[in-house]
C-alpha cells in the first residue's frame, strides 16, 4: 500500500502507475501526472488542470509534493552566472548555480545538505552533513531554475554541495528520472557527476549502464599531499581511485575529467606537474585546473593566472589534455557552499 516514502516526484513511471491503479484510477492518469511533474515542471497539484479534483485530494492525502522556495539570488556582474539559495520543505537550505555558456545553459546542483567529506578548501563541509537530498529535491533544483530563468537547461553537473556517491541510491534514481524519455529526457551525456573518489561506489556506478560523465576531484599528485587536502585520501590511495576511474572508462567509454584546484605553494609546483603527468599518462582524460576559490575560514591562496598557465603548459608537454576552468561568478561567492554558509551565519 502506497507510502513509497510519500515522495511523489521521486517515483518512476512504473511506481506511479502502480500507485494510480491501486487508487482505482486508469493508468493514463499516471502518465499525465508524470508529465506535469517532469515535463511541465509543475510546482504543485494545483497547476495540473486535467487531473480530477478527487484524484488530487487522494494524492495530497498520501503523498508530499516537494517544492523549493527561493530565499536568495546572487547575480554576477562579470558574467551571467546566477547563484540560487533554495529552502527545502524541511527548512534546510541548499545552493544551485545557473551558468550560461556558448553551448547553452548549465546548472550545477547540490546532492546533500552540507557534506561530510571534509576537504580542507571547501566551504560546504565545514559543519558536516545534515542529510542527503531526495531524487525529487535534486530534480527540483533544475526545474526551479529552468522555470525562473525561462531557459532550457542543456547540461547538469552534480558539483554543488555534497558528495553524490555518499548519497548513492538517491543520486542513481535522480539520474534515471532526469534522463527518462517519458519525463524530462535530459541526455545522460549531458550529465556529469563529480566525486571526491568513493572507490566502491565508482565501480557500482560503472555497472549502472549509464552514459553519464564522471569527474574525479584529484587535487594532488601523490597520496601524502592528497591526505593533507582531502581526508578521503586516508581511505583510498590515488592508485585505487585511478584504477576505479579506468574501470569506469572501460565500462562506459565516457571521457574522464580530473579536477585539480590549484593552491599556491601546496600542489602547483613543477614537481607536482611532473608527478601528475606520470599519474595520468595513457588515461583518456581531461584535467580541469581551477585556481582554488579562497574561503574566509581557511588560508589557502589560489595560484595566479601565470602560474596556472605554466602548470597547464607542463602537463601539455606530456600530452595531457588540460583546460583552465573559467571561474564563473567569482564575485558572488562562487565556490561550493559559500552562499549557504553566509546565510547560516547571518541567522
Ligand atoms: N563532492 C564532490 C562534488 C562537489 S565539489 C567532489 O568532491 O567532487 C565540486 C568541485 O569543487 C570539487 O572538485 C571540489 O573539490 C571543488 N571545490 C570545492 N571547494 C572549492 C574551492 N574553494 N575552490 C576550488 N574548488 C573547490
Amino acid at each position: 500500500m502506497y507510502d513509497l516514502n510519500r515522495d511523489i516526484k521521486s517515483l518512476n513511471l512504473d511506481e506511479l502507475t502502480a500507485v494510480i491503479k491501486e487508487m482505482g484510477e486508469p493508468a493514463f492518469r499516471a502518465k499525465q501526472l508524470y508529465q506535469w511533474m517532469h515535463v511541465k515542471m509543475a510546482r504543485s497539484y494545483d497547476e495540473m488542470t486535467n487531473i480530477p479534483a478527487s484524484l488530487k485530494s487522494k494524492l495530497m492525502e498520501n503523498f508530499d509534493f516537494t517544492s523549493l522556495k527561493q530565499v536568495d539570488l546572487q547575480e554576477s556582474k562579470l558574467d551571467e552566472t546566477k547563484k540560487f539559495l533554495f529552502a527545502l520543505s524541511d527548512g534546510n537550505v541548499i545552493e544551485s548555480v545557473f551558468m550560461k555558456y556558448k553551448f547553452g545553459v548549465s546548472v550545477c546542483i547540490s546532492s546533500q545538505v552540507g557534506c561530510r567529506m571534509g576537504c580542507k578548501f571547501c566551504a560546504s563541509t565545514i559543519d558536516g552533513v545534515v542529510r542527503g537530498l531526495l531524487p525529487s529535491e535534486m530534480l527540483d533544483q533544475i526545474y526551479a531554475i529552468s522555470r525562473i530563468t525561462g531557459e532550457k537547461v542543456a547540461r547538469v553537473v552534480v558539483m554543488g554541495s555534497g558528495e553524490p556517491l555518499d548519497n548513492y541510491d538517491n543520486v542513481v534514481k535522480f539520474v534515471r528520472l532526469l534522463s527518462d524519455p517519458n519525463g524530462h529526457n535530459l541526455g545522460q551525456r549531458n550529465l556529469t557527476i563529480s566525486t571526491c573518489g568513493i572507490v566502491p561506489n565508482i565501480y557500482k556506478l560503472a555497472d549502472e549502464d549509464f552514459a553519464i560523465n564522471l569527474a574525479l576531484s584529484l587535487h594532488a599528485s601523490n597520496d601524502e599531499k592528497r591526505k593533507e587536502l582531502m581526508p578521503i585520501a586516508n581511505t583510498y590511495t590515488i592508485k585505487e581511485v585511478l584504477d576505479a576511474c579506468r574501470a569506469y572508462f572501460d565500462k562506459t567509454g565516457r571521457q574522464l575529467t580530473f579536477e585539480y584546484s590549484l593552491v599556491s605553494g601546496v600542489n602547483d609546483t613543477d614537481k607536482d606537474a611532473a608527478e601528475l603527468s606520470d599519474l595520468l599518462k595513457g588515461l583518456n582524460a581531461v584535467v580541469n585546473l581551477i585556481p582554488v576559490n579562497p574561503i574566509k575560514e581557511r588560508t589557502f591562496k589560489p595560484t595566479d593566472r601565470k602560474g596556472a598557465e605554466q602548470f597547464k603548459n607542463k602537463l601539455e608537454k606530456s600530452h595531457i589534455n588540460v583546460t583552465i576552468r573559467r571561474e564563473m561568478g567569482r564575485d558572488i561567492d562562487g565556490a561550493c557552499g559559500q552562499l549557504r554558509r553566509r546565510h547560516l551565519e547571518e541567522k
